[in-house]
């Protein structure tokens, strides 16, 4: 994987947002010398340097921490993605039940569930929920044909089934089976049927930036360096330090923290089979206040679905993603690419009549506009990190004594990352033998990270040459398939080729 290019599409969430730390250097000259270097300033960086922040807090012996962001800061997947702070609640389960039993599968919803409450312990805790239009409510799964409602609800009664209709992570979660119930709840016209769950919904860009400049200000340790890409990262040398080299000068540090998402792979090439990029495409749209009840999802089957937000008071605007109708007419253009600099052809249209077209009642007057100009910042692009056995890889990078990896969360990083950070600031901290270091008492009560995360040397040595071809073929194979639906041939899925 290349680095991030320099001039990546501009996404709503950035260009409202307006914020003074986007081009955010600490100090002119990048420091020499530091503690831990935290390359990346999303979502894991950033919760990263929190997490080392809040461990140490107690007793003030935060270690130095240099973060580079090739970008502005947050400029990567964070600041462009659909800011659902969505759990699996019950959708994978019977794929996670398949590779790791029952307990397995509960582990890994039990972990996502749990950062709804994180979030809001921690938001609450840092005064910042509203700052970040930190929401928690309910989401939905739409079916929007019967065949995808038999699977969905599959997963779900396989569920109860197995742990009871009382287990704490589904105890909230219903479905909806009567059309015009489902409905009249989802908004979206057409469904069949829904399964509703808890949720929540953020402003990642600004949680990023919020967080940023709490540590920055709370310890005096966080030297953030934008436009500062990292090229190389050195083995530990005889006096425990790794070298790593930019364009503005080398940073010597005594741990590295790798938060590089879909680049993960370029400075730590056993990656390059394991953690891919792939393209996304979202889009924001002009709406009144409060119009959709809650966040949710469009769901066809054969690889077709939108999901959707929207932002409270004052900003309105509602975030749809996918566009999968669109964009299945040619995978090869962004299944496993890398390039975030491009829209998408046909995707802006696509969306700008989202609401008039899928929302049950959306009223005449709410018009058909993205809140900004496509090109502005009203739809945009992103690189998602999806990973050769789709489990993110968060620990110490086998074979390399000093560094650490938090990186491949995916499409879905939301709803995992928070407390995958929680989990490796302890363990760098303790390689780096930092005194004083204690649990913050907000974690005590979320479940630990769940297995299928850890990066052992066995996981990475089997994945290592995994087939990315053959995978890209069989998903391009799946896509040319769904091309051929009904909802992939109507006009706004396909009249951008012949207006092209
Ligand atoms: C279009 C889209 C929609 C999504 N929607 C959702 C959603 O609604 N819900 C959800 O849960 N998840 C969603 N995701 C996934 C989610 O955004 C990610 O999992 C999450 O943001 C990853 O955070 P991160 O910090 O690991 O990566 P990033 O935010 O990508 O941060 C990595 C940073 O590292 C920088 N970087 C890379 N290499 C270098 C280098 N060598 N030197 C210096 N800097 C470097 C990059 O510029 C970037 O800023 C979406 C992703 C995309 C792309």
């Amino acid at each position: 994987m290349v680095l991030p290019v320099p001039n990546p599409t501009k996404s709503y969430w950035i260009e409202a947002a307006q914020s003074p730390l986007k081009d955010w250097r600490s100090t002119p000259e990048l420091p020499n010398q530091t503690d831990i270097v935290i390359i990346g300033s999303g979502y894991t960086g950033a919760t990263a340097a929190y997490w080392i922040h809040k461990h140490t807090a107690e007793h003030g012996t935060t270690p130095h921490m240099v973060m580079l962001e090739a970008r502005d800061i947050c400029g990567g997947a964070t600041g462009r993605n659909g800011g659902q702070l969505r759990p699996h609640a019950y959708s994978r389960y019977l794929t996670w039940t398949t590779r790791f039993g029952k307990e397995g599968g509960l582990a890994l919803i039990k972990h996502e569930m749990a950062h709804l409450d994180a979030f809001r312990d921690m938001l609450t805790a840092e005064g910042i929920a509203d700052d970040v239009s930190f929401r928690l409510g309910e989401t939905f799964d739409a079916a929007m044909t019967p065949a995808e409602w038999a699977r969905l609800k599959s997963n779900y009664d396989a569920f109860v089934k197995d742990h009871g209709p009382e287990a704490d992570v589904i105890r909230d979660c219903r479905i909806i089976e009567d059309p015009n119930e489902a409905e009249a709840f989802t908004q979206m016209k057409g469904c069949v049927g829904a399964v509703v769950h808890p949720s929540g919904q953020v402003w990642p860009y600004k949680f990023v930036h919020a967080l940023l400049k709490i540590v920055a200000e709370k310890t005096g340790k966080l030297n953030v360096q934008a436009h500062t890409p990292a090229l190389q990262v050195s083995e530990r040398d005889a006096e425990g330090y790794i070298t790593v080299t930019t364009p503005r000068g080398s940073v010597r540090a005594k741990a590295v923290i790798h938060s590089t998402n879909a680049w993960a792979s370029h400075l730590l090439p056993e990656y390059k089979n394991i953690i891919l990029p792939s393209l996304s495409t979202v889009a924001a749209l002009k709406a009144p206040a409060d119009l959709l009840k809650c966040t949710g999802a469009q769901q066809w089957g054969g690889e077709i679905w939108n999901y959707h937000l929207q932002i409270p008071p004052p900003y309105n605007a509602i975030i749809v993603g996918g566009a999968k109708c669109v964009i299945t007419h040619y995978p090869r253009d962004w299944i496993k690419q890398g390039d975030d600099s491009k829209h998408l052809p046909g995707v802006a249209d696509y969306m700008r009549t989202w609401g008039a077209a899928e929302v049950f009642e959306w009223p005449q007057d709410a018009g058909s506009e993205l809140a900004l100009p496509a090109q502005e910042g009203g739809s945009w692009t992103g690189l998602t990190s999806p990973t050769a056995d789709a489990f993110p890889f968060v620990g110490a990078v086998p074979g390399r004594e000093g560094h650490f990896i938090a990186a491949g969360f995916g499409g879905h990083g939301m709803p995992r990352i928070l407390l995958s950070t929680a989990h490796l600031a302890p363990i760098v901290l303790a390689a780096l033998g930092v005194q004083g270091v204690k649990k913050p008492a907000m974690l005590d009560k979320f479940p630990s990270m769940p297995q299928p995360f850890v990066p052992t040397a066995e996981r990475v040595e089997s994945l290592k040459d995994f087939d990315v071809q053959a995978d890209i073929d069989a998903d391009v194979k799946e896509h040319e398939a769904a091309a051929k639906l009904d909802i992939a041939n109507g006009p706004r899925a396909v009249g951008w080729k012949t207006a092209a």
